[in-house]
């Protein structure tokens, strides 16, 4: 038999059958119901109750929540990965005899959202769309929440990195191209498939040029870049499914610049930690230097890391305005006291656009840009030509602030509804309806004195209900004494409620006039929004202006709290860093042990790898790390955290890190490894800079050595010199001094105590002489067995002074010490560990299981 369906249920199925793949929240009455599969997984998430109800012989699984909750459980939905379909009534539930219209609105999904309670102020909320062309990837990017649109194409170690960069929220690709997509970048992104036939050229530019009214993208300088252009197409594309069509916000579209900008793969980016990290509570760079005030700042700094410049005169433009407000506290202190009266006008103007803004947004939009005024004037007249121009660019905006002004109480309410929100004096109309509207209260007042002076009942009220509207109540005492021309409406056991011809016109005037107050308010506002959707582009320059600004102060203010230096930046190959310090260990260190500063010099002709060794913790990743970073501080425009930096600039970094010290990797891990760095050496240029930690350290130490030393010679050759910094605790890489004139050893200097060992954190000529596996198994503790054992054997291998014997005799010397000794007791519980020991693979050994491994026989004891 088939099934009856409910007019509401069919409705509601014919409206899902559109967006199966999201969860459609049906707005009946005042709720916002889920059903079925949507039901379960909303309830689950939301924590709300799962009911179920009969539909036609069926029982649907049901959970909703009111409508005034959107707010509350929309972004939860969104947060939890799910596409959500608003579906609301689009007519008045009472003007209609038969089923209330509906239709889906809005599709929130994770890439596409402009609630705050989604969106994180100082992040862009990326939605990307990428295409594999036949020669390259093509790749956008837009955020519909600042209505920033960038767009770019290359290989894909460009695309690898580029994603790593923004990060997107969701991934627009071709059903077909999954497989590609998943073997190229991985499964780490949330993806949508979207149908083979919206990805083409042609579709792509008309989309594109539809939107921006163009003939041509010629304009935006991206007409070249062909899969680029079909990604972009795809994006705006996606948009209108998603039923966002008021996009006046996104104004143009950007190529991303590849050539402008420093090149960090992705594995750099990580092993950096520029702004986001892998470790559990490790502190990024971008959290130790960010110190903007604006959300536009926020979100521009992170950029400005992400993508670090190359242009020298780009960059000192950048340095001379830090140096100058680091010269002028007063001016500093005046602009960012100023900046933070701004709110977030990228994304309120968004708001503007998309029609999404309430009343309160708009006086806060104009607000931002009051303060705007008076840092206009402090960059005008500051007397640096950089900051000048910035002002100049500034726009003051005045009559759109004069229009919000006029047109909109200074109190403004979140929701229109709560009224209110025109100030008074903008309409005439409006002012009539409101004193009619607010006179009411008076009028009954003098309305109940005179009929209880006309009738003599002494106990009237006057009050009203939503079932019939005004009423005066009379109580049953006084039943007899009322007039004639009262109609009764209600009779309560008490009393009884009338009507009176007055009441009734009074009743008209007054619900009449508040319902036109409503009507009134929502068209000025409507209009106003319409209004200032003229000053999008100003408006969004103002916030590219005011977040570099902020940017600026932000170098400035951390460099004053940080004691950081303004780097010097020349044409030369070389980076000379003095006294250079690491930005984010140098504020995590406790207060009584000071960051001991390095110098490190490099160049293309004297020292251009820098061979580092010292002992585990010493610091020698530090000094690599700091390195980098302090090339990067420059290159964005910061100061530095160094004495004194002189330096070319840097096109590349690679930073390559062997093998992680987590044993279960095993052999993959070193395959990694080793394809990773193979992606370095085929792409160094002279202007590159290459760090190198512990590689090699993934194998035995046998092939461990050869790697690292066919590495280092071969960037030794390289045509392109690329300054190195290779930290390894192989201290046999140290020969390599004596044939490559540009190799130079150094070592982080430790001194050893009687039963320790004191970091120095010294990075100083030479090389070390011997291994410090041994140095750290004190440190960690172990027992003094152990650690004369070691000793032992350490020495005998010393006296092999070539590594090609190193391993065979790490083996003998191994086997003829086991044989000794303590091993030989019959203790059941030393036979175990004598066991454990003749199991090992020395060979394979990496130092740090080795210690693992000791550790673990330490608590077998
Ligand atoms: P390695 O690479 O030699 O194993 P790291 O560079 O990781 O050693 O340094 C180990 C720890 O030593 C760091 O986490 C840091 O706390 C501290 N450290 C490193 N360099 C310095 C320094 N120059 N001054 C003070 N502490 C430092």
């Amino acid at each position: 038999m088939a099934k009856k369906e409910t007019p509401l249920m069919k409705q509601y199925n014919t409206i899902k059958a559109k967006y199966p793949d999201a969860l459609l929240l049906f707005r009946v009455g005042d709720f916002y119901e889920t059903f079925g599969e949507d039901a379960v997984r909303a309830a689950g998430i939301l924590n709300i109750t799962l009911t179920a109800r009969n539909n036609g012989g069926d029982q649907t699984e049901l959970a909703g929540f009111p409508h005034h909750s959107l707010n509350t459980y929309l972004p939860k939905l969104v947060k939890a990965g799910c596409r959500v379909a608003i579906c609301d009534q689009l007519e008045d539930p009472k003007q209609t005899k038969t089923i209330v219209k509906r239709g889906v609105t809005e599709l929130v999904t994770p890439g596409v959202a402009l609630n705050d309670d989604i969106l994180q102020s100082k992040s862009n909320n990326f939605l990307a769309a990428l295409h594999f062309g036949k020669n390259a990837i093509g790749i956008a990017f837009l955020d519909v929440s600042t209505g920033e649109f960038l767009t770019s194409e290359g290989d894909r170690d460009y695309i690898d990195k580029l994603l790593q960069n923004f990060q997107p929220s969701e991934l627009l690709i071709q059903k077909q191209q999954k497989k590609l997509f998943f073997d190229s970048f991985g499964e780490d992104f949330h993806l949508f498939y979207l149908d083979d036939w919206v990805f083409q050229d042609d579709y792509a530019s008309e989309t594109l040029n539809k939107h921006f009214n163009t003939k041509t993208l010629k304009g935006f300088g991206v007409d070249h870049l062909e899969n680029g252009i079909i990604a972009s197409g795809v994006v705006l594309h996606y948009l209108s499914e998603t039923q966002h069509q008021k996009l006046d916000h996104i104004s143009r579209l950007q190529r991303i610049a590849e050539d402008a900008y420093v090149w960090m793969d992705r594995f750099t980016i990580r092993n950096l930690e520029l702004y986001f990290s892998n470790a559990q509570n490790a502190v990024t760079l971008l959290q130790v230097i960010d110190k903007t005030i604006s959300a536009m700042g926020g979100r521009m700094l992170k950029r400005w890391l992400a993508l670090p410049l190359k242009n020298p005169e780009k960059i000192i433009e950048r340095h001379e305005v830090v140096s100058f407000l680091l010269d002028n506290p007063v001016l500093l202190q005046k602009v960012q006291h100023h900046i933070k009266h701004i709110g977030d006008l990228e994304r309120l103007i968004s708001k503007v656009a998309t029609a999404k803004v309430n009343p309160r947004e708009v006086i806060q939009l104009k607000n931002s840009l009051e303060a705007i005024v008076p840092i206009k004037s402090l960059a005008e007249n500051s007397g640096n030509e950089a900051l000048k121009i910035l002002g100049e660019q500034l726009h003051s905006c005045d009559s759109l602030r004069e229009k919000i002004k006029e047109t909109l109480n200074e109190e403004a309410p979140v929701n229109i509804l709560k009224g209110n929100t025109i100030a008074p004096g903008y309409s005439e109309d409006l002012d009539e309806l409101r004193a009619i509207s607010k006179g009411g209260k008076q009028y009954l007042d003098e309305m109940l004195e005179r009929e209880t002076k006309r009738t003599g009942i002494t106990s009237l009220k006057i009050a009203s209900n939503n079932v019939f509207g005004y009423y005066i109540e009379v109580r049953n005492t006084h039943k007899d004494k009322v007039p004639a021309g009262w109609i009764r409406k209600q009779t309560l056991v008490n009393a009884e409620r009338y009507i009176t011809e007055e009441l009734k016109e009074y009743e008209n005037k007054i619900l009449g006039a508040e319902e036109k107050i409503l009507a009134l308010e929502q068209e000025y506002f409507s209009k106003l929004i319409a209004w200032i959707a003229d000053y999008i582009k100003q408006v969004q320059q103002n916030a590219i202006l005011i977040g570099r600004l902020d940017c600026l102060c932000s170098f400035a203010q951390h460099a004053k709290e940080n004691n950081y230096t303004r780097p010097l930046l020349d044409d030369s190959f070389e980076i000379d860093i003095k006294e250079g310090r690491h930005p984010v260990i140098e504020k995590q260190l406790p207060p009584d042990e000071p960051f001991i500063p390095n110098d490190v010099f490099l160049d293309r002709n004297e020292q251009q790898i820098i061979m580092i060794t010292g002992p585990n913790m010493s610091g020698k990743s530090a000094i690599l790390r700091q390195t980098a970073l302090i090339v990067l501080l420059a290159q964005i425009g910061s100061f530095i955290p160094a004495g004194a930096v002189r330096m070319g600039c840097v096109d590349r970094i690679f930073t390559r890190v062997g093998a992680s010290d987590n044993i279960s990797m095993g052999e993959s891990t070193f395959m990694v490894e080793m394809n990773e760095t193979a992606s370095i050496l085929n792409n160094i240029s002279e202007r590159s800079l290459v760090l190198l930690d512990e590689i090699g350290r993934g194998t035995s130490t046998y092939d461990g050595i050869s790697i690292a030393w066919a590495i280092s010679e071969f960037l030794h050759q390289h045509p392109g010199r690329p300054k190195t910094l290779f930290a390894t605790h192989y201290h046999e890489l140290n020969e390599m001094a004596e044939t490559f004139d540009r190799i130079k050893n150094y070592n982080v200097s430790v001194k050893e105590l009687k039963d320790n060992v004191l970091f120095l954190r010294k990075l100083s000529p030479g090389g070390s002489a011997h291994s410090f596996g041994i140095h750290v198994a004190k440190m960690a503790g172990m027992p003094k067995q152990v650690l004369q054992r070691a000793n032992k054997m350490l020495v005998k291998l010393e006296k092999s002074h070539s590594s090609d014997e190193l391993s065979d005799k790490i083996k003998q010397v191994g086997n003829e010490e086991l044989q000794l000794s303590f091993f030989n007791l019959d203790d059941p519980l030393l036979e175990e560990i004598r066991d454990e020991i003749i199991d090992l693979d020395i060979d394979t050994l990496t130092p740090v299981e080795a210690l693992m491994k000791l550790n673990e026989i330490k608590r077998m004891l």
